[in-house]
């Protein structure tokens, strides 16, 4: 038996009805804030995420799906030789192929993160002259990470992102603090109880410049205890030690500087204010002067929500500002902020919420024509029932009673409607409801009426 790959897995009903669910709360909340929706590629150049997450990350050095595609002139050149040995064949003089059609090819990677991808396309269509300054994206990534619980190799982001010249304010606190508000709106509108919002500022490449260097005095006498990773990550790049999860290495990470003592003025007055916009609306946080996020590019606020029943993988969301990534990938000055919403981890915390329930519906009523010629009558009925918005799942005319009764009932439908010859010509149906067993005839007119109360 072929299995899906491992890391992958097969989103089945009726887990399918949680994902609609939590994409249309998202669609609703984020349009309150006037956020618009855009789709990338699920493949990108390699270059945009070496440059736009950077290569020392995780993701970057050991986690992209990457290849190396022919381009279209090597596809050229190869139909160009198909042709010509035909041509030899066929007894035809072969055209004369261009000495230039030389083999390339172009390194791809499928999208591992969407901020990368985003803001390519920001640029790309140039979407700060049309104002176009809050957008999102809902999508597979891919990661060639460890599989376990909460951890896939596919896996599903909601990604959205604030960017857009200085001009527009995209710079502001404020932008921060929205943000983040409409996160805690959007987690207590699909009911999620005891999510954690952990807030740190990563300051700017000149603060972090001055921690750099004190987290590598720090690091250079003790780095010999740690993980591999650390040892590397100890001169390359301090501030990823901070991701190490090896729980040998937390009572060294425990010692070391903090981002805290090393802000300047701007930045810290920027955290202070983004604080004081939460404080002023009403969303909780906690400071996390060890949060310092996977990715390169962030600058100032970084921060996540995390869920206490997700166990070893808690964190739902998490995101940051990113003020100079457009410049990174050649575009122009657009300070921007955004998150990513791990959706698989977003529906497992789901599972228990009260608010979900709704959102499996099972049919309100399961049609079983009986006898020879009910199909279409049964069709007739099932046709108008939906038209009441209700769920019907229809039967077939050569099921026996008892069949009919045993499909009903495992498809979870709340009635069983029979349609047989004398009740159509009575205009009246036998409706049973299945968890009670209580049977009434009702006449077609008010069917729907019934079936909804
Ligand atoms: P990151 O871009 O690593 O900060 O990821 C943002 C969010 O995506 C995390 O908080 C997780 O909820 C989710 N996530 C990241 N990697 C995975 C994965 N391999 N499987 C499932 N969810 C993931």
């Amino acid at each position: 038996m072929i299995k899906a790959v491992r890391g992958t897995r097969d989103l089945l009903p009726p887990e399918t009805a949680l994902w609609n669910f939590v994409e249309s709360a998202v669609r609703d909340v984020f349009r309150a804030y006037n956020f618009q929706e855009i789709r990338t590629p699920i493949f990108e150049s390699t270059e945009l995420f070496a440059r736009g997450v950077g290569e020392e990350t995780d993701i970057v050095a050991k986690e992209m799906y990457t290849w190396e595609d022919p381009q279209q002139r090597y596809v050229q050149m190869r139909e160009s030789y198909i042709e010509a040995s035909n041509a030899l064949n066929e007894g035809r003089t072969p055209k004369l192929v261009p000495l230039n059609l030389l083999a390339g090819t172009q390194s791809l990677t499928l999208r591992p993160e969407n901020t990368a991808g985003i803001v390519r396309a920001y640029i790309e269509h140039k979407l700060g002259d049309r104002g176009l300054n809050k957008l999102y994206c809902i999508g597979p990534m891919f990661r060639r990470e460890r599989p376990q619980k909460g951890r896939y190799r596919q896996f599903y982001q909601i990604d959205a992102e604030v960017i857009g010249p200085p001009s527009a304010g995209s710079d502001s606190p404020a932008r921060d603090a929205e943000l983040l508000e409409m996160l805690a709106t959007l987690l207590d509108r699909l009911g999620i109880a005891n999510w954690n919002l952990e807030l740190n500022s990563v300051g700017c490449p000149n603060d972090r410049a001055a921690f750099n260097d004190a987290l590598r005095k720090a690091l250079d006498p003790v780095k010999d205890k740690m993980c591999s990773d650390c040892r590397r990550r100890a001169v390359t790049n301090p501030l990823r030690v901070f991701d190490c999860k090896v729980p040998a290495d937390q009572p060294i990470i425990e010692t070391l500087p903090r981002i805290s003592q090393f802000l300047d003025e701007p930045c810290r007055k920027h955290f202070d204010a983004v604080q004081q916009i939460l404080r002023a609306v009403g969303v909780e946080f906690q400071i996390n002067d060890r949060l310092v996020r996977g990715l390169d590019y962030y600058t100032r606020t970084a921060f996540e929500f995390t869920h206490g029943a997700l166990g070893a993988q808690n964190a739902i969301l998490g995101g940051g500002r990113y003020d100079g990534l457009s410049e990174a990938l050649g575009g122009p000055p657009a300070p921007g902020i955004g998150f990513a919403i791990g959706e698989d981890r977003l529906v497992m915390s789901l599972q228990e919420s009260a608010s979900a329930a709704g959102a499996l519906r099972t049919p309100h009523v399961y049609v079983a024509p009986l006898g020879t010629g009910m199909n279409a009558e049964a069709a007739i009925l099932a046709r108008e029932l939906r038209r009441h918005d209700l769920v019907v799942d229809l039967g077939d005319e050569n099921f026996r009673l008892k069949k009919s009764f045993e499909t009903a009932t495992k498809s979870g439908a709340k009635y069983i409607l029979i349609v047989g010859e004398n009740e159509v010509k009575a205009e009246a149906f036998a409706l049973k409801n299945l968890a009670t067993g209580e049977q009434v005839s009702v006449p077609r007119a008010e069917l729907a009426r019934k079936i909804q109360g």
